[in-house]
């Protein structure tokens, strides 16, 4: 089975659409800031494609556009200002950051409640003992296409190729809460095949094109790949999906299968974000 990763977030974004439309009820909107700073372009696409959601959803959102030889203290006086803006309820700065800029004082200077990212400390800590409130988009979104096609996690072996802040660690907190059995790969772990195919639930964040081949997959197990690799200007995953798919249960195709969940659970953490500040 291929897991639409496309129609699972309209599914998300059509329930958050009635949320929001409740909220605006109330006469208020969650509103959404972005900071973006230089001209990466695959920065400038996610930025564009997180600000059309937004707009879909009814979410109100707004660019703050700095050049790339920003000053550091410059980008933290505007989160300030951000963080003391009672209309702004989410604040995402775009990474990667320039050189010059210290991507932790970044992140540690947004507003927890306003960390729509999940990256400051005190939500990564939250998660570590267990309160979901606010959890890193991506990984989230995995766990959503997991439980769309394997409802019962508990007792699951969770293989997570990938320990970064971003994806891997997060994903190997949300599957430990499921009650799975977690293994956690890395560039130093050794034997990642034979692991990879101890895992009823395989999720790839590893950024090499293909590194998990056909025979790494265990019969009937669920393969999620994050990986976005670029090869001759097409876009493939961490794993060998023509190798994977009839060996899996189910698998996520690249594109169109983490990318979208990763923007509606963007949006998801907005509204929880407005909702924090606004009970
Ligand atoms: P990252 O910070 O570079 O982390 C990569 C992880 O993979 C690290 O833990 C690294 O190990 C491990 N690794 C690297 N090479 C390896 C190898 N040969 N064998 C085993 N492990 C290896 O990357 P990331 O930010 O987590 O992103 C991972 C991928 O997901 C990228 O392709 C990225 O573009 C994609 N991504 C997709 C989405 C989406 O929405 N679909 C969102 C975010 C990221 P060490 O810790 O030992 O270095």
């Amino acid at each position: 089975m291929i897991i639409d990763g496309k129609k699972i977030s309209e599914n998300l974004i059509k329930e958050l659409k009635k949320e929001i439309s409740q909220i605006n009820k109330k006469g208020k909107t969650p509103k959404l800031s972005v900071i973006l700073i230089g001209d990466y372009p695959p920065s400038k696409i996610y930025v564009n494609n997180k600000e059309k959601k937004a707009k879909e959803v009814g979410i109100r959102s707004e660019v703050i556009k700095y050049p790339n030889d920003i000053e550091e203290s410059k980008v933290l006086e505007k989160i300030k200002a951000l963080n003391n803006d009672s209309n702004v309820n989410g604040i995402l700065v775009q990474l990667p950051l320039p050189g010059h800029i210290n991507k932790e004082k970044i992140i540690n200077a947004i507003d927890p409640n306003k960390d729509v990212d999940g990256f400051h400390p005190i939500n990564v800590g939250k998660l570590s003992s267990g309160d979901q409130s606010i959890v890193p988009c991506t990984p989230l979104g995995c766990l959503y296409l997991i439980k769309s096609v394997e409802k019962n996690l508990e007792g699951k072996h969770a293989v997570i190729l990938g320990r970064s802040n971003l994806n891997g660690k997060p994903m190997a907190q949300l599957l430990l809460k499921e009650n799975c059995t977690i293994t956690i790969l890395h560039s130093k772990s050794k034997n990642l095949d034979v692991e990879c195919k101890r895992a009823d639930i395989l999720v790839a964040a590893v950024g090499v094109s293909q590194i998990v081949k056909g025979n790494w997959i265990k019969k009937d197990a669920v393969v999620i790949d994050v990986g976005i690799n670029k090869e001759n200007g097409k876009l493939i995953g961490d794993v060998d999906f023509e190798a994977s798919k009839n060996i899996a249960k189910a698998i996520t195709p690249v594109p169109g299968g983490v990318g979208p969940m990763t923007i509606a659970c963007l949006l998801q953490n907005t509204v929880k974000c407005f909702k924090k500040s606004n009970t």
